[in-house]
């Protein structure tokens, strides 16, 4: 953005403006150095089955991990990515670390019918991505019914062609679809008819709103949730509860009949090597539960 200055129409900007410019120009910077450097990383967080704790699944979530800087996390990178046109090869790394962490978790006893969600960026849609998926699974011996592609409602409203076409082909693959963040922004429901949709993630916000704010707002929100719950479970999906951070989330939304749920009460999101001594601890404890 810039600012017209009163005199003589002069573009001037002020600091937070050169801030802002000069911190995009770093990260972009930050991320061509991460792609020939691989600083780029798959973080783990397990999605847990709220009925009994265990571990059924595991969300990759991009890190960028600067030798110097430390972690950046997605947010700072993904726009900038998007717009300079480098996340389809940020993508593609982050999806062949994650499917190569899924192999070495399926090793540990009791992990192997984990699956594997990955958020995609609408970019990412080309018509070469079912190809590249199926190259990585046989080179991972990882069975294409074990991941779980994460679209937001920004890859269906692009209402392309191409992205229909890489859903099906995805879908009868063997693959499953998540709609990520449901319930936020213009989520219409007609993308659970539209969309080969497997699974409906409810936005962390609405997890919050159990236990923030007054009596009838979170009485409102446990209809919400009831809600989407029922309808996703009649269109043949399952659940998904984002931002779990307290026992009384878990519980409220165990009793609402939500299926899964992901949270830093049951684990934050973590490098491989963290995941697997976590993963052989519970084991030694002879549980696939968590928390
Ligand atoms: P998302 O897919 O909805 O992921 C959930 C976000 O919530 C993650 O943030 C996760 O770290 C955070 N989270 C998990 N549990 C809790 C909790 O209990 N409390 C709170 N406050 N937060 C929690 P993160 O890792 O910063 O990712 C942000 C977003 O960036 C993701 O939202 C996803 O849309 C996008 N993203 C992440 N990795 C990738 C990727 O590899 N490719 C693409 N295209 N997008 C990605
Ligand atoms: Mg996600
Ligand atoms: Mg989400
Ligand atoms: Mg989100």
């Amino acid at each position: 953005t810039r600012k017209r200055d009163g005199k003589n129409g002069m573009l001037v900007f002020d600091n937070s403006m050169l801030d802002t410019a000069r911190e995009r120009h770093e990260i972009e910077q930050y991320i061509e150095a991460g792609l020939k450097e691989d600083w780029f990383e798959a973080y783990l967080q397990p999605i847990v089955s709220l009925g009994d704790g265990r571990i059924a699944g595991f969300e990759a979530l991009m890190r960028l991990n600067h030798p110097e800087k430390g972690i950046l996390a997605p947010g700072k990178i993904i726009g900038i990515a998007e717009e300079t046109g480098t996340i389809g090869r940020i993508g593609d790394r982050v999806l062949e670390k994650a499917i190569s962490h899924l192999a070495r978790i399926s090793k540990l006893e009791g992990t192997e019918a984990t699956y594997l969600a990955v958020n995609f960026s609408p970019l990412q849609f080309e018509l070469t991505l079912p190809h590249k998926l199926a190259a990585l699974l046989l080179k991972h011996h990882i069975a294409p019914s074990r991941i779980v592609v994460e679209i937001t409602e920004a890859v269906l409203m692009l209402d392309n062609p191409d992205v229909h076409a890489v859903l099906k082909q995805l879908s009868e693959f063997g693959c499953r679809i998540a709609l990520d963040d449901f319930g936020t922004g213009y989520s219409s429901l007609s993308y659970l008819n539209r969309f080969p949709v497997n699974i409906v993630k409810v936005d962390q916000s609405f997890t919050r709103s159990l236990s923030t704010g007054t009596n009838d707002v979170r009485r409102k929100s446990r209809m919400l949730i009831k809600g989407i719950r029922t309808i996703s479970h009649q269109m043949g999906c399952s659940v998904v509860a984002e931002g779990i951070e307290t026992t009384e989330q878990w519980e409220f939304l165990r009793k609402l009949g939500v299926d899964y749920g992901q949270g830093f009460l049951f684990s934050k999101p973590m490098p491989i090597d963290n995941m697997l001594t976590m993963l052989e601890m519970n084991s030694e404890a002879k549980s696939n539960t968590i928390a």
